[in-house]
């Protein structure tokens, strides 16, 4: 018999007969699969060459693959159970779960998802095994002759879905598929060992969806579900949707009041209610006050340009994709702007500039109109008009590694600000294809690495994957659930300042080049409003509340004393709100809650004979019958110091009421 040579996780290697499986080899606890050089492999399956094995275990990425697919077999086996004559197509894992496509004559209920899940945990308990075969195309297409979905994957040779594996000298091989019970499926695998091994799985909802994404074919239902090692993990999972969807910003955004989107404007284009524009302008005045601090130059520039600015930038050739149409006037066309470089660099341009000027920092909250495809645009996070806190910086070869360095702790700063803590940067080096000296994008590079390195990031280098005009950072944070999401980048350009035969005269007095770099730090004012509304939940710290006090007066004869605090806190340059409805004290502390304003002040007798308030805030805590000019300063405080949550002032001597 001929013998093979495994090597094993412990690093011994063994030899075996060829066709030995890996569940013979390893240790199963936990696997739902093998990694036969490190590719997914059926416990059972013979391995018929020298390999690397180990298990594959169920709580990890691949491993959830295996058995979210595994799933996803049981979810089509439930459904031909209960809906003899459906037609399965594809039932692939993805993000998180799986979905199955079914040609049935009715689209599913909410009452038919309840059915097939508990047909499915039938199925789950009898620990059906999955079974591989290998099959000739013929044998495949008679055996799926009712099935033409399955034909038609096995008749365009699909690998990717077990038919045809390709054999060397190009001829087509056999089709697998994996038998358990009497049900089959058309399947590349692996597969768990038995159907008992899927241990936690919730089907989550129907959508419509063509065949192969194609309007033109028929329109199936997609089945969604999910998948996990456990139900513990499944439980978490589920957790982390719910808080997703409580803080949605699009949610929030309509509850808070703060923005919409009018459907005579046009998808993907926000007009910010007051609240929301509060919002907005306390980000910007930030933003604005840092950059002068920090040595920038406040430029604006329009929002339409002639095409033959975006020939010279470049941006119609390899950018032309992301902008809108063009406008036909007075024999010009005019487009959108789809960035603010060319605009920047024509201040730049507009007379002879000596190194003496240099670093120049251009800064503009710049909005630009990118197009977005109806299907990919999402609230505030993907939208068509898009305003940058954008800036550009001209500087000398050897002001390069200084800027870069400052620019990333000016990043760090404004994310830490707004509550941010969590950072990964992402360095993108010089793909294959690229524009300038490779000399100088070494530089670039160096100069980057450094300026990740002295501001103690963790990084990781996505090589070759810059744009062939720049290497860049980007800084990806993590939100309060946990969630990445891309923000700030910084780049370095080799092509603009070429296009535009940018220039300054250098202390020798001959022409030089600058080095040209782009950063944004918010990058765009509307998906970073949606972030932080999610990571906040809609409960904004302090100095960014639209209304940072609620006065509940407990009765009308309380309004007057409401009015005075309020009086004293909008002199102390704080945004105060009076509730003068005629609800109940219960009810506006409610509303106050809903609307997340941090502090909450009930006024009653007491409060008014003591000049006192009575403090509630957000997360439960209270005071009573704290001192008017104590709690003054205290939000003043907050507010000043930028805190990223409320709290209530220290302890006051005992005594106090
Ligand atoms: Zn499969
Ligand atoms: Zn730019």
């Amino acid at each position: 018999m001929r013998q093979i040579q495994v090597k094993l996780p412990d690093g011994s290697v063994r030899q075996v007969a060829a066709g030995t499986a890996p569940a013979e080899l390893l240790d199963t606890t936990g696997a739902v699969a093998a990694l036969v050089d490190g590719e997914p492999w059926d416990l059972h399956r013979g391995i018929d060459r020298d390999a690397t094995v180990e298990p594959l275990p169920a709580a990890s990425e691949q491993g959830r693959v295996v058995l979210r697919h595994s799933a996803a077999h049981v979810l089509a086996q439930a459904v031909t159970d209960l809906y003899p004559g459906a037609k399965y197509a594809i039932g692939p894992p993805v993000e998180d779960g799986f979905y199955y496509d079914f040609d049935v004559p009715e689209p599913f209920t909410t009452e038919d998802l309840g059915r097939i899940e508990g047909r499915m945990l039938e199925i789950v308990a009898e620990g059906q095994p999955f079974r591989r075969e290998e099959l000739s195309r013929e044998e495949g297409l008679r055996l799926f002759a009712d099935q033409p979905y399955k034909r038609e994957i096995i008749e365009s040779v699909d690998e990717a879905e077990g038919a045809g594996l390709r054999l060397p000298g190009g001829a087509r091989g056999p089709v697998s598929v994996y038998r358990n019970d009497g049900w089959v499926d058309l399947c590349r695998g692996p597969h768990v060992p038995t159907t008992r091994e899927i241990p936690a799985f919730r089907l989550m909802r129907v959508a419509g969806a063509y065949w192969r994404g194609d309007e033109s074919r028929p329109q199936l239902q997609r089945i969604y579900g999910t998948a996990w090692e456990s139900e513990a993990a499944l439980a978490d999972y589920l957790h982390r949707l719910e808080e997703a969807e409580r803080r949605d910003h699009r949610r929030l955004g309509l509850e808070l009041d703060l923005f919409h989107f009018p459907s005579e404007i046009g998808g993907g284009l926000p007009v910010f209610h007051p609240k929301g524009g509060l919002i907005r302008k306390l980000m910007e005045d930030y933003s604005k006050a840092e950059h002068e601090r920090g040595g920038y130059s406040f430029v604006w520039t329009p929002h339409l340009a002639k095409s033959t600015l975006f020939e010279t930038s470049g941006h119609l050739g390899w950018y032309a994709e992301s902008m809108y149409p063009p406008m036909e006037m007075e024999g010009a066309r005019y487009y959108l702007k789809p960035m603010n470089c060319p605009f920047h660099i024509l201040v730049y341009r507009s007379r002879g500039r000596s190194y003496r000027e240099l670093p120049m920092r251009l800064f503009e909250f710049g909005t630009v109109y990118r197009f977005e495809r109806s299907g990919v645009i999402h609230g505030l996070t993907r939208v068509r008009g898009i305003t940058q806190d954008d800036a550009h910086i001209f500087c000398t070869r050897e002001q390069l590694g200084e800027e870069l360095a400052s620019l990333l702790a000016f990043v760090l700063r404004l994310l830490r600000t707004f509550g941010l803590e969590e950072f990964e940067a992402e360095l993108a080096t010089r793909p294959d294809k690229f524009v300038g000296n490779p000399e100088e994008w070494d530089q670039a590079e160096a100069a980057l690495r450094d300026a990740i390195e002295a501001a103690g990031l963790p990084y990781v280098v996505a090589e070759g994957e810059g744009a062939f005009y720049a290497p860049k950072i980007d800084v990806h944070v993590r939100d309060a659930i946990g969630r990445r999401w891309q923000l700030s980048t910084l780049q370095v350009d080799f092509q603009l300042p070429h296009r535009f035969e940018l220039e300054y005269t250098g202390a020798d007095n001959a022409r030089h080049q600058p080095f040209m770099i782009h950063r944004a730090l918010f990058g765009s004012i509307e998906r970073f409003f949606g972030i932080l509304l999610e990571h906040y939940a809609g409960a904004l710290p302090p100095w960014l509340a639209p209304v940072q006090v609620q006065l509940v007066p407990i009765a009308d004869r309380h309004l007057a004393y409401a009015t005075e605090v309020a009086d004293r806190l909008r002199e102390a340059g704080l945004r105060p709100e009076i509730d003068d409805s005629s609800g109940r004290m219960q009810a506006k502390v409610r509303d106050a809650q809903l609307a997340k304003v941090p502090y909450i002040l009930v006024l009653g007798d007491r409060d008014q004979a003591a000049g006192a308030v009575s403090v509630r805030l957000l997360d439960g805590s209270e005071r009573r019958g704290l001192g008017l000019d104590a709690f003054v300063e205290h939000v003043t405080a907050e507010v000043a110091a930028k805190a990223t949550a409320a709290s209530l002032p220290a302890e006051v001597e005992a005594g106090t009421p």
